[in-house]
């Protein structure tokens, strides 16, 4: 199928990027890369009447350390960009890995970070890779520009806290803790398929007494938002990420996790999945750890 009609434009300014999406007889809507709103339009699952490109504007182009050592990323960075960049592989490489897992080089290319972020698959690995990583969203609308945590940022299915006449303008990764360690793993029937299931895992090792003292746990095909599992968190942190702790992580999973039957697979199929990438991504992030 065709897309119905649209007009199209890019503006050079975040400031004409608002005033454009507050136009709310014409229904304009963001693209990005594209890559999911243009399989959107031609299936006529959208049908906005105006798209309002951010790639041409400068200072949605910007990836950069602050002063603060907060990794900053523009809206209108490709997905390739970010993970190609060494400040990003060397400081958030859990980041770079979940990039490594999006679809095919052509879509990486295309896509952007703050675009997958923004349209909310919850088989994506971008949003959990972003709570996992404890990422704040800066969103920029006609009532002036709000920081959103990334508990608060998913909301439901292809749902976030960006309203319609708002526009998500950079994500910010906060300095990476001391002596972590990370994994990012998935299950996927095919490679560059969205996760049936994945999961990011980061700990931090308590040097003086080699347990861990913090862990993140975050699954995605798991619900209809990233699901953090504080359970798993649980029975990893004091531990030295021995056989007792990833199997009582494990059996978290299996307990607390309430994936969805769907035509990819079976909701105990996910379950287990899950379970059984938990063991694997604690074991390599423990491994990591400094
Ligand atoms: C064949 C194929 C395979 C893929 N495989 C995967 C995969 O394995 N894993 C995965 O995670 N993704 C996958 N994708 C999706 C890909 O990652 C997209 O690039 C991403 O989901 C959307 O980013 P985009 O920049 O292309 O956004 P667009 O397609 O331009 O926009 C997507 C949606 O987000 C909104 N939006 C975009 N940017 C903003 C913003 N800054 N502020 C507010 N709203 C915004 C748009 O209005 C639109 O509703 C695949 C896509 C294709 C075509």
């Amino acid at each position: 199928m065709k897309p119905t009609s649209f007009d199209y434009t890019a503006p050079s300014t975040v400031g004409e990027a608002v005033a454009l999406l507050g136009d709310e007889e014409r229904e304009a809507k963001v693209v990005a890369g594209g890559q999911s709103l243009l399989p959107m339009l031609n299936m006529r699952l959208a049908r906005p009447g105006l798209l309002v490109d951010i790639t041409r504007i400068p200072e949605l182009g910007r990836l950069h350390v602050d002063g603060s050592g907060n990794l900053r990323i523009g809206a209108a960075v490709r997905q390739a960009h970010a993970a190609a960049n060494s400040a990003v592989r060397d400081g958030w490489p859990l980041l770079a890995a979940a990039i490594g897992h999006i679809g095919h080089p052509q879509i990486r290319n295309r896509g952007t970070v703050c675009g997958s972020l923004a349209h909310h698959d919850p088989a994506a690995e971008l949003p959990t890779a972003a709570l996992s990583l404890d990422a704040g969203f800066v969103i920029t609308g006609p009532r002036g520009t709000r920081t959103v945590t990334a508990e608060d940022f998913f909301v439901a299915t292809f749902s976030t806290a960006v309203e319609a006449d708002e526009l998500l303008t950079e994500v910010v990764f906060p300095p990476p803790p001391a002596h972590h360690g990370w994994a990012f793993e998935e299950l996927t029937r095919r490679h560059g398929d969205f996760a049936t299931v994945g999961v990011a895992v980061v700990l931090e090792r308590d040097t003086a007494t080699n347990t861990a003292r913090a862990a993140r746990v975050v699954f995605c095909g798991a619900g209809s938002v990233p699901v953090r599992l504080h359970a798993a968190e649980d029975a990893l942190v004091g531990s030295d990420i021995d056989e007792q702790a990833l199997a009582a992580a494990a059996s978290a999973a299996l307990s607390g996790l309430a994936p969805a039957d769907d035509i990819h697979a079976t909701a105990e199929y996910r379950r287990e999945g899950a379970a059984h990438l938990l063991v694997r991504a604690c074991t390599t992030a423990w491994e990591r750890c400094s």
